[in-house]
C-alpha cells in the first residue's frame, strides 16, 4: 500500500479515461497502443510543458520509472525505455503506468496519507493501483479484448500474461 492518497476514481472512470484518450488520438480499435509513440508525440500536444528524461539505470535505484507532475516529466530507465519500443509487455506497462500517474495525479490531487490511516485506505484511493488500472485499461480495453483467450490479449495487446488475465476477469 501506498503512503500517498488520492482523489477517489472508479475503474469505471479510469476506463472512460483511456477511452476518451484513444478517441482524441482516432485509435479506438487499435490493438497494440502505441505507448511510446503517445509518450513522445501525444503528451507534449496535450500537455505543452511536458517533457520526458530517459536516465541510466543507477540514476533511478530499484524503479523503473517516476513521475513529477509538478515539473511536468516523466522519467524512465534506459532499458525500460528501450525494452517498451521493443514491445515487451512488461516495460510497456510501465510506460503507461507512468502516463496514469502524470494524467490523473495532477499537482494538489495527492496527498500524503495520516500514518494511523494507512491501512484503510481503500484502494480507489491508491495511486498505485489508479496507476495499473489506467495502465491495464489504457492498453487492454474490454472492447478489444472481447472474445479473446489470454495469450491473444498478451500478443496483441503487448501486455504481460499477468495483465492479459487480470483484464480478462481471470485473476
Ligand atoms: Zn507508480
Amino acid at each position: 500500500m501506498s503512503l500517498l492518497v488520492a482523489n477517489p476514481t472508479s475503474r469505471k472512470k479510469i476506463r472512460a479515461l483511456t477511452n476518451a484518450i484513444r478517441e482524441i488520438l482516432g485509435l479506438q480499435d487499435e490493438k497494440c497502443f502505441p505507448v511510446v509513440e503517445f509518450l513522445e508525440l501525444g503528451l507534449p500536444q496535450i500537455f505543452h510543458d511536458f517533457s520526458y528524461e530517459i536516465v541510466a539505470p543507477h540514476e533511478l535505484k530499484n524503479k523503473y520509472g517516476v513521475t513529477y507532475p509538478e515539473k511536468n516529466v516523466i522519467r524512465l530507465r534506459e532499458d525500460v525505455y528501450e525494452n517498451a519500443i521493443s514491445g515487451i509487455g512488461r516495460d510497456r506497462f510501465t510506460v503507461a503506468h507512468e502516463i496514469g500517474h502524470f494524467i490523473m495525479h495532477r499537482p494538489g490531487s495527492i496527498a500524503l496519507a495520516r500514518n494511523q490511516a494507512i491501512e484503510n485506505i481503500p484502494k480507489y484511493r491508491d495511486p498505485e493501483w489508479q496507476a495499473n488500472t489506467f495502465a491495464a485499461e489504457l492498453l487492454a480495453p474490454p472492447h478489444i479484448i472481447k472474445g479473446m483467450s489470454v495469450k491473444e490479449i498478451a500478443l496483441c495487446c503487448g501486455v504481460s500474461l499477468y495483465v492479459a488475465q487480470i483484464q480478462s476477469g481471470q485473476i
